[in-house]
């Protein structure tokens, strides 16, 4: 995240914001970009704006395609629909979020600024075949965290009612629902993808590669519409199950966690209340047209007989 952080002071801030600033108050040391009030700003503002047009474009794309166009076919007016005014709700938590988790998260970045981080730029620093496998460790490493993490944020009843459950008000999530969180809970879930780099080395390209990934899975969980034929993926199915009944699915990229705590629900299945509840239904449902249908044969009888007698 560092060099989207420099590279946007120098190209977009320097010239827009700094200099004229130093021109107009004569204030010098703003023009060292690594001066900390000026790092600080450039990089809540660089965040809170990455953040919120990518989140803006991403999920406005994948709202048109599943919500507008092809409504029909995905959200058919028989399927369970996001409420009323929904998707304005998400959008504006979102962009309420958004300025929050740049400031919490910036000291994360602060640290990738000043050399902490494992982070790096020259291909040549580790062989590459270690590209894959940094991408296989920090997509385990976010799953383990984002997991446990999620969890905790559901089975800690604090942390539930005052952090995570302003994300559940969505029972049918829309792509906007991706980042419609409370700023804490975001950031919360976030942390992984930014500890990462200080475990273990990553490429920053490859970094910022996993950060657009990471938006596309999120804004492609909150979706409901699901092409992965694989139930070890954490795909929008198993979303949908997590935001309609809670306490199953976890999980961000992969099942192996909910499957190991058995918290895993497959996409096409039903908790067992749930199910011990549709059989009573369905079994009621079945005694009584029986009995209707015998109540209605015995008055056929009664007629006919009646009819029978008259004559
Ligand atoms: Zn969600
Ligand atoms: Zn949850």
């Amino acid at each position: 995240m560092d060099i989207v952080v420099l590279l946007g002071d120098e190209y977009l801030l320097r010239p827009l914001l700094y200099e004229p600033l130093i021109e107009l108050t004569g204030f010098t040391p703003l023009a060292d970009q690594l001066y900390f009030p000026r790092l600080a700003f450039s990089t809540w503002l660089l965040l809170t704006l990455g953040a919120i047009v990518m989140y803006l474009i991403t999920s406005t794309i994948s709202y048109l395609i599943f919500f507008v166009w092809l409504r029909d076919k995905y959200y058919p007016e028989t399927a369970e629909q996001p409420f009323p005014g929904q998707e304005k709700l998400e959008i504006q938590m979102a962009l309420w979020s958004c300025p929050w988790i740049g400031v919490l998260t910036a000291p994360f970045v602060f640290l990738e600024v000043w050399g902490y981080s494992r982070l790096y730029e020259n291909l040549s620093d580790y062989p590459l075949w270690y590209i894959p496998v940094q991408i296989i460790l920090f997509i385990f490493f976010t799953d383990t965290g984002i997991y446990w993490i999620h969890r905790l944020e559901h089975d800690i009843p604090f942390l539930y009612k005052y952090v995570h459950k302003p994300h559940h008000i969505w029972k049918v999530p829309t792509p906007f629902a991706a980042l419609a969180f409370h700023p804490v809970d975001g950031w919360l879930q976030s942390t992984p993808y930014h500890i990462a780099v200080f475990l273990f080395p990553v490429h920053k390209h490859v970094y910022l590669g996993l950060f657009v990934f990471v938006q596309l899975w999120t804004i492609m969980i909150h979706d409901g519409v699901d092409f992965s034929p694989f139930d070890f993926i954490n795909g929008s199915a198993h979303h949908t199950h997590h935001h309609l009944r809670f306490v199953y699915n976890y999980g961000q990229f992969f099942t192996f966690w909910d499957r190991l705590c058995g918290t895993h629900l497959h996409p096409n299945d039903l908790p067992p209340l749930e199910k011990k509840r549709l059989e009573k239904q369905r079994q009621l449902a079945a005694e009584q047209a029986k009995s209707s249908a015998v109540a209605s044969g015995e008055a056929t009888t009664t007629a006919a007989a009646a009819a029978k007698k008259s004559n």
